[in-house]
């Protein structure tokens, strides 16, 4: 197939010609990390495949979960060893595709009187832990006495304190795998595009034969032939279903998480920590400098699932948790500079309460032929791609549609963006493009968290005599071309999580980037509604 760039927003138009004038083995519908998963499992396997997404890539739950690769901790807690042992696998592939953006983590469990784990039972819990997830030697957990994880520390409650053991997991940036993902499956022959949302289903004979769409930025309708439809809506898979027929047997149950960021000053913690609230859940610290954060909630959730907000009730519960385990730092209201609230798109089991509802995935095939994929973690996403694809393979090689069965390739398939290696492998490169350019090298460092060895081409764009202002408008015309970015919020959000993580810097370079989309998008006359970015940055502190 001919590889286009369907990421470049400058050549949206003639890319969906072409779309719809092909004929796809599989088209998927949602733009999150699980139809991103799918698209590269399937292009990888050599089928012909669309993504449509109705809003930005990411713009759902991809973007707002806790951001951690998990080691599958909480299945030792319900003795599901096996899920143990796929997990930590999991994990340690996802880091070997993509080590830039899966990152370890230590994690320190504090035991407490009265808490979750004892002593013994957690060291054993961690052992086992360690060993199910054939975690590395070096990474292996540790237990430390009171006085020793005060001194490591030393915000921790003391009283009741009774140790700590420290584990492996590893943290990602959702929204950066989700497009890294995405970026990879064009390269493999995907077509990718966000801001086109399946609006009904074509038919023939009962079975679906392809998708409507409305393009959101021009208004216009396409049309797109395909052999399988995968509907991957995380929190809309029941809209699409319905879109489908009548809604049967299982449905989504639908939970808000939200998270709170504060400057690392205001909650300084030196580790991440995993630990127990009074209602008998745990959140996360994670400090991630300048800045720390802090969630989830877990509540019920029947709002808006496009815009969910986090309310002064999330906000207290969660300050209230922190301010209970680290009794000096006293945080506020106002101490809080950004915060995010996602849907978790979970499948309902009745009599369940939101933290009691199991993270796993189910699919679901209509009579119709749609299949459907709801539940799941940001972690799985890659095994969920495989057993999606497995059955999209399976039902196509029945009806004639492919000659023969190729197998998941994911494994073996390094992201986009990792050609340099981790962040610490990286860091010469990055020393020698500040040297070049003339930049503190710590401004380059931000470039390669987010883009890893990608940062080259971005550079390439960079002006003889810069400043920070330029150094963002070159990572913006590279978000434009090879990430479909249209919106500010595609760009503040999504591509470079600023929004979360840098608030405070925004506001010197709005102008200028909002300057240079009009520009750039003046002939293709998209309908943008750039003002919802001013409202969304002052919906992340509109509780305080
Ligand atoms: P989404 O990311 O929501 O993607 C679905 C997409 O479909 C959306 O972008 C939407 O716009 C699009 N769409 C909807 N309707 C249409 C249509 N008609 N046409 C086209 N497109 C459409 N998992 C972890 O592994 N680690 C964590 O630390 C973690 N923390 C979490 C914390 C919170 C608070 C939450 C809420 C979840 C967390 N999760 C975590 C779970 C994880 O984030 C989700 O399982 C995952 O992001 C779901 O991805 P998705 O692609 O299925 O859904």
């Amino acid at each position: 197939m001919n590889l286009m760039n369907t990421l470049n927003t400058l050549q949206r138009l003639d890319n969906l010609k072409h779309a719809s004038d092909m004929h796809w083995d599989l088209v998927v519908i949602g733009g999150g990390i699980t139809g991103a998963g799918i698209a590269l499992d399937a292009a990888s396997r050599g089928l012909k495949t669309l993504l449509v997404e109705r809003d930005d890539f990411a713009s759902g739950t991809s973007s707002r979960s806790t951001k951690l690769i998990h080691g599958g901790l909480r299945y030792l807690k319900q003795m599901e060893f096996r899920l143990v042992a796929e997990v930590g696998k999991e994990r340690e592939i996802l880091h070997r595709n993509a080590p830039h953006l899966v990152v370890p983590e230590k994690m320190i469990l504090p035991i407490v009187r009265g808490g979750s784990f004892g002593k013994w039972s957690m060291n054993l819990g961690l052992w086992l832990y360690d060993r199910l997830a054939k975690v590395g030697k070096a990474e292996r957990r540790t237990m430390h006495s009171t006085d020793e994880i005060k001194q490591m520390e030393p915000l921790l409650r003391p009283d009741g304190l009774m140790g700590a053991g420290m584990y492996a997991e590893y943290r990602t940036d959702d929204g950066r795998l989700t497009m890294e993902i995405l970026k990879t499956a064009v390269t493999h022959g995907a077509f990718c595009f966000n801001y086109l949302g399946c609006s009904r289903f074509i038919k023939a004979d009962g079975k679906i034969s392809g998708i409507v769409c409305i393009d959101n930025l021009t208004g216009k309708e396409w049309d797109f032939q395909a052999k399988m439809v995968v509907n991957a809506a995380g929190p809309w898979v029941d809209d699409v279903r319905r879109q489908d027929g009548e809604l049967t047997g299982k449905r989504l149950h639908h939970t808000k998480g939200v998270h709170l960021v504060v400057p690392h000053h205001r909650l300084p913690v030196r580790h991440s920590i995993y630990f127990d609230v009074p209602d008998g859940r745990m959140i996360f610290t994670i400090p991630r400098h300048p800045w720390t954060y802090l969630g989830t909630t877990d509540t019920d959730y029947s709002g808006d699932l496009s815009n969910p907000q986090t309310t002064k009730a999330d906000a207290d519960y969660l300050l209230d948790a922190a301010n209970r385990f680290f009794p000096d730092t006293k945080i506020v209201l106002d101490d809080v500079v950004s915060s995010w609230a996602g849907i978790r798109p979970l499948i309902h089991e009745p009599g369940k309460s939101a933290s009691q509802i199991s993270r796993k995935d189910e699919v679901f095939v209509s009579p119709s032929g749609l299949v459907s994929i709801a539940g799941g973690k940001l972690t799985g996403y890659r095994k969920m791609a495989e057993k999606v694809v497995d059955l999209v393979v399976d039902s196509l090689l029945r009806s004639g549609g492919i000659p023969s069965r190729v197998g998941c390739k994911t494994a073996n398939i390094v992201l986009s963006g990792t050609d340099w290696g981790s962040l610490a492998d990286m860091q010469p490169r990055l020393e020698k493009l500040a040297d070049a350019c003339g930049l503190p090298v710590k401004e380059l460092h931000w470039l390669g968290g987010l883009f890893g060895s990608n940062t080259q081409e971005i550079m390439n764009n960079f002006p003889a005599s810069p400043n920070k202002t330029d150094l963002v408008l070159a990572a913006l015309k590279y978000a434009v071309e090879k990430e479909g970015a249209v919106t500010l919020s595609d760009f503040f959000i999504r591509r470079t999580a600023l929004l979360y993580f840098g608030r405070p810097w925004i506001q010197p370079v709005l102008e200028a980037v909002a300057h240079d989309l009009t520009n750039r998008f003046q002939h293709l006359q998209f309908d943008i509604q750039q003002q919802s970015f001013h409202r969304r940055l002052e919906e992340v502190v509109e509780f305080r």
